[in-house]
């Protein structure tokens, strides 16, 4: 965030967690892609998240090039729709061509309608329904990643006729732990993600017999919001040596090694972003160290962020709707909350809120910003730090981008908010908000 207000600390030391294109103008309003954020919350009405396209397309950049720079092998990026996904989405990511991950037929449906190229696209999940596994063959994806030996048996009777075989990647569970929320966490031995080692020669066998899928590669994805790279590494050696398991025992060879995302982007401005040349490099070394002891040529390294491709671009603008007074604090009743970001009910998330039309003010009270849900646990924020605050305001709320509106539901029946996304002094909405005649679409 660029401010004329350095001596405004809390903004000041808060910058990594807005968009690039964030700025605050000589009257204290936020600006974000050229756009003042609380007049688009006047137009498009609140909750409205706003997106950033240079924040996403510099985010797709910055890995592309990194992995480029580090890696002397073939290197490719997917993006992990679950983060984030609509038809805008979608049609950016085709554009600064990374691939696209999706774990549902409708996140395949999504993508397929924006006219995602079927050949970029990998289909991960733990538990592919038979019409899922169906919808991705017919569509020509690229990959399905196997998630189990009862996926891999599925998989195997659902091609046995097609003239030419599906290519699909192993996802093992590398056994590894992170220093992550447990829900978030999913390299470990029992998770419930991917082939346990010792099932590894069981799935090798069946590709064996089975002409009609392919093998191409093998994958492990640790966790989520990660900050420590030394697990990188340490599944980086877990997957070659099944790599290496799998050509020496039972000659199948792959072509690519993928990590999987989980790169940790900061919610709070005591945290720092991650250096994502340093992440390229670790992997990138580790990966041709391992390549090279183990007799492999240079095998493509494939990586899945989500996160840390969206995060950063979202704001989300709700209004203060109601107050409370309460002995030592008081609680500031949003238009929004749990249902459209489940996180810091779901994973303790943090995150850091301003009031939109006066960034600069000096903070006044530390207060709680309570949803519009009917939960007690529905506290998007427990300690905002604001001016003082009144009914009306509209509070912005950054970081917002990823995985909030992606697991946004209707409780209470209440729609999701609309999206915009911002450009240039531009806005187009990219998804209206959700109506009442929505809500009863599917009623008969
Ligand atoms: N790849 C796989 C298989 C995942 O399950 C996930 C997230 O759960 C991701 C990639 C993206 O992770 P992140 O959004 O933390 O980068």
């Amino acid at each position: 965030m660029k401010t004329r207000y350095p001596h405004n600390q809390p903004i000041a030391a808060a910058m990594h967690l807005w968009p690039l294109t964030t700025v605050i103008d000589e009257r204290g309003r936020l600006i974000i892609g050229g756009c003042d954020a609380a007049t688009l919350a006047h137009g498009y009405g609140t909750p409205l998240y706003i997106f950033d396209e240079a924040t996403i397309r510099a985010a797709c950049r910055t890995y592309r090039a990194a992995l480029a720079s580090c890696y002397r092998g073939e290197t490719t990026v997917h993006y992990a729709s679950k983060a984030l996904l609509n038809t805008a989405i979608a049609r950016l990511i085709a554009d600064e061509e990374l691939g696209l991950d999706v774990v549902s037929g409708g996140e395949l449906y999504v993508a397929l309608r924006a006219g995602f190229p079927p050949q970029r696209i990998h289909l991960h999940g733990n538990a592919k329904t038979r019409d899922e596994l169906e919808q991705a063959l017919a569509a020509g994806i690229g990959q399905i990643v196997i998630d189990n030996l009862d996926e891999l048996e599925m998989l195997v009777n659902l091609t046995a006729h097609r003239p030419y075989p599906q290519a699909v990647a192993l996802r093992i569970a590398p056994d590894i732990a992170t220093d992550t929320h447990a829900h978030i966490q999913t390299g470990h031995a029992a998770s419930k993600f991917g082939l346990p080692l010792a099932a590894l020669d069981a799935a090798a066998t069946r590709l064996r017999e089975t002409s009609s899928l392919t093998l191409t590669g093998i994958h492990a994805h640790l966790g989520s919001q990660l900050f420590d790279l030394k697990p990188y590494a340490a599944a980086i050696d877990v997957l070659l040596d099944s790599a290496a398991r799998l050509r020496d025992y039972h000659e199948l060879t792959i072509e690519e090694i993928n990590i999987g995302g989980g790169v940790g982007v900061p919610y709070t401005a005591d945290q720092r972003p991650m250096d994502i040349h340093a992440y390229a490099a670790l992997i990138a070394d580790t990966l041709t160290y391992g390549c090279l002891q183990r007799g492999f040529p240079l095998l493509r390294l494939v990586i899945e962020p989500g996160r840390s491709i969206v995060a950063r671009a979202g704001v989300a603008l709700y209004t203060i709707v109601a107050t409370k007074p309460l002995p030592h604090t008081r609680l500031l009743h949003i238009d929004g909350g749990m249902g459209d970001n489940i996180r810091p009910a779901l994973y303790d998330a943090h995150y850091t809120v301003v009031l939109a039309e006066r960034v600069d003010a000096a903070v006044e009270e530390v207060v709680g910003i309570t949803g519009r849900y009917c939960e007690s646990g529905d506290v998007l924020i427990r300690a905002a730090h604001l001016p003082r605050a009144r009914v009306g305001d509209i509070l912005a709320v950054p970081v917002a981008g990823a995985y909030t509106l992606s697991m946004a539901g209707t409780y209470n029946l209440v729609p999701r908010p609309a999206v915009v996304m911002v450009k240039d002094g531009a806005a187009r909405l990219i998804q209206r908000r959700e109506t009442y005649d929505d809500l009863v679409a599917r009623d008969v």
